[in-house]
Parts: structure tokens; sequence; C-alpha cells
């Protein structure tokens, strides 16, 4: 069957959004187009972002491909499902586009993975896909290229039926382990030079992501990953590195391993101190021992992004961090990745309670270290986190609208990455007519 996948033109103009609006390439549709060709599908694959396509001309596209199946998603990549922009207007308004031209309609990413019943209302999909989407967008697919009627057969679905919704199965998590290694057009690739979160160096050459492990092992309150990207598992260390092979071969000098949590990892750290590639990573710095941080900077390791979050073992405690380490041997730690990686940055989450002195004192002795601590921000209770489900239990159809009413009732000063003033959901999503 004929396939059109489709990371849509994103635009964040009101959006409480605080991930980078920089294109990245859709790794989440990546792995799905591998999985199809596997199985005889025929693929496009289009990306808003990294094409400068806008809705209404990849709408076209698709329109020209006449595929029998659509798959849309709600985050821009994988890297971003767990700090989505909240609102569903640039999938709806790439729908709207379509027009039905594009066979049957599926949504992939973390809207409908957690609020199934919203998301089918406000995207006017037929099918929702829960969960980590890549094997199920496959067996989507072979089901409705095979004939037979209906879709029970096929996992973490929801779709409209019998009067209300439907659901297969609760949100799917993958294998993941041995997804094949990616290739990506020259041409997306000659369009990323965006180096994500490398700063300080200079950024050489193309950027690209990519993914070597998937999911925590930990459980922190405001982490938005119960229903996808949650459990722990690492890919095959041979297919990563084929993967980082044909990024350098064609021109990559730079990736950014999109994990929740980069894990101190010899055998890949060691591949990569032979290859002309430089990298960033997300991690907890109280998992790395000094001599793997130095290893980490001899592999070409040049941005560490380290959640520390509160500067009291109480406040740690009281988001369920699982953290071992003191204030002080955290510093020290952070202090040591700095001597080897040029950009270590410790994240600060604003609290109730914060001592101001304490922090303003803490993020001066790191600054003298060379070591950036953020101005702490404040959380986003996403539906997919504990955070959401302590606040207001288990997510129904309006989890998103009272998340982020919520969020702008509680704080009046927002991240500095926001500019302009954030609106409420219903007026984003309002121009699109989701709902
Ligand atoms: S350690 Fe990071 S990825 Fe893991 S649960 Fe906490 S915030 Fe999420």
């Amino acid at each position: 069957m004929r396939v059109a996948l489709v990371n849509p033109a994103w635009a964040f103009a009101h959006s409480i959004y605080f991930g980078c609006r920089e294109p990245h390439l859709p790794l989440e549709l990546g792995y799905c187009k591998a999985l199809l060709e596997q199985a005889g599908h025929e693929v496009l694959l289009l990306d808003g972002p990294l094409t400068g396509l806008s809705n209404g001309e990849l709408a076209d596209r698709v329109a020209g491909f006449a595929p029998g199946m659509t798959v849309v998603t709600t985050a821009p990549t994988y890297l971003f499902w767990r700090c989505a922009p909240p609102e569903l207007r640039i999938p709806r308004d790439f729908l709207l586009a379509l027009d039905g031209r594009g066979g049957r309609t599926v949504a992939v990413g973390p809207h409908g993975s957690t609020t199934p019943g919203a998301a089918l209302d406000k995207l006017g999909v037929d099918v929702i896909v829960r969960g980590e989407c890549e094997e199920v967008v496959k067996r989507l697919a072979d089901r409705l290229d095979s004939g037979q009627p209906g879709l029970d057969g096929v996992p973490a679905l929801a779709f409209r039926g019998g009067g209300g919704t439907v659901l297969t199965g609760g949100p799917h998590a993958g294998r993941f382990v041995d997804l094949p290694a990616l290739s990506w057009p020259a041409e997306w690739l000659e369009r990323h030079p965006h180096h994500h979160h490398r700063y300080g160096t200079e950024p050489l050459g193309a950027g690209a992501e990519v993914e070597a492990s998937r999911g925590c092992p930990y459980s922190c309150s405001f982490c938005a990953k119960i229903d996808f990207r949650d459990q722990y598992r690492r890919r095959d260390t041979a297919i990563v590195l084929e993967e980082i092979d044909r990024l350098i071969a064609a021109g990559v000098r730079y990736v950014y391993f999109i994990d929740e949590i980069f894990l101190p990892r010899r055998d890949l750290l060691e591949a990569l101190v032979e290859r002309p590639v430089e990298f960033g990573i997300q991690t907890r710095i109280d998992l790395w021992k000094p001599d793997m941080l130095d290893l980490l900077g001899a592999a070409g390791c040049v941005s560490i992004e380290a959640g520390v979050e509160s500067l009291t073992e109480e406040g740690r405690a009281a988001l369920d961090k699982n953290c071992r380490m003191s204030t002080d041997a955290l510093a020290d730690r952070l202090i040591h990745a700095r001597r080897s990686v040029p950009f270590v940055q410790a994240n600060l989450i604003a609290m109730a309670g914060d001592d101001a002195g304490l922090v303003a004192r803490w993020r001066e002795r790191l600054h003298g270290a060379g070591v950036w601590a953020n101005d702490p921000v404040p959380l986003y209770p996403y539906p997919a986190s504990p955070d959401y489900r302590r606040l207001w239990g288990e997510p129904d159809d309006r989890a998103w609208e009272r998340a982020h009413e919520h969020y702008l009732r509680q704080f009046a000063r927002l991240s500095d990455i926001q500019e302009e003033e954030p609106l409420p959901l219903h007026k984003l999503e309002a121009a699109c007519g989701c709902r």
C-alpha cells in the first residue's frame, strides 16, 4: 500500500512550547518508513521544516502520491514528545489542507497516546496510534492492505465506532533495540546546519539527531513519559554506529542523542573516540563516575544537559528524582565534566518555596567554574506525567486544557524562552477549527 508520512510545517506563535524551534530529523517517521518499506509498502516521507514546504504544499504533495493512508505526527520529532506543543492546530492545519485526499488519516504522537478521544475530536482523523508508533503504523498498513474488515487485531489504536471511541489496547512500547539504521535525504541534511543544544563551540558541518536508547529507569514526577518512551531500552550498538557512519559519510559532524537519559556506555563511547563526529546528550550527572566523564569528553561530547532540578535533597525527593548524591557532590561532578566537555548545563526547575539566595549562590559558583545553570523554569504538568495524575487523576478529554490553565495561572513569570504572551489552549486551537 502507499503510505504518506508527514511532519507538518510547525509554527509556535503564542504557544507555551519551550522545546527547540529549529528543524530536526523526524525520527519516528524515519523508523515508520524503514519498517513499512521492509514490509513491501511504498512510502512518501515529507518534512515541512526541513523542506520549507507549507502545510498546503505538503498536502498537495501527499494528494499527488495518492496514498491509501496518511500519517501525521503531533510533535516535531520524538525528541519533543515529552514537551510537545499542547495545541494541535498545526497537524490540524495540515489535515484541513489535505481535505480527504490522503486515504485513511492517522495521527501519531503524545496527544493521542494519552488522550485519544480528545485527539480524535480535535484532529478529525480516522485513527490514532497510541504510544511509540513505528511498529503499530506498519501493522496498521499491513491490515488495511490485507482488505480484511475492521482494525481489531492491531494494538494501541483509537478510532470512532459504535457511537463512541474504540480502543484496541493501551499505549504501545516498541521493541526498539533492533530498529534499523536510518538514512536521510542528502538535501534534508544540507538544510540541517542546526547542532541541537550546542553552545560555546563552533558548529561545523551538518547536524543530525540519533537515538541510542529509549526511555528511562527513573520516574521523576514532572517527566511526561508514562504513555511512551517510558521503560529503558538500549539500541544495538552496531546499528547505532551504522547510522552514525552513514551520517558522517553524508557530511554530518555533530549528532544529538535524543535519549531521555544517555547512560554511561563504554562500548559506544570507545567507538565514537575514533570517529570524526561530535555529539550532545542529556543525562543525570549523578550516574557518571569521573573516569566515564573523561571518556565521554574524549569520545567527542561537546554538550551535556543534566537535570539537577532542585538544590535541596528534600526538593529532589519531592520531585521523585531518586538521587543519592548531595548538592555539593552534584556540583563537583558537573565541574569535573566541564574539564573535558566544553558546554555543561545544569537544569533547574522553579518550585514553590525555592530559596532565591541559595539558587543565586549556586548558579554563581557553577558559572565561575564554566558550568551553565539556568534560571529555574516553571513546570508544565503534561498529561503523561505523574504530576498531572497526582493533581487531577487519570487524564480525560479536558486534560490538556486543564494542564494549560493551571500552568498559565501558576506562574506570572514564564521561562525566558517564551518571548510572546502565551494564549489559552482554546484560543490557540480556535483558528484551525480543532473541535
Ligand atoms: S531522569 Fe530524566 S528522563 Fe528519567 S524520569 Fe527523570 S526527568 Fe525523565
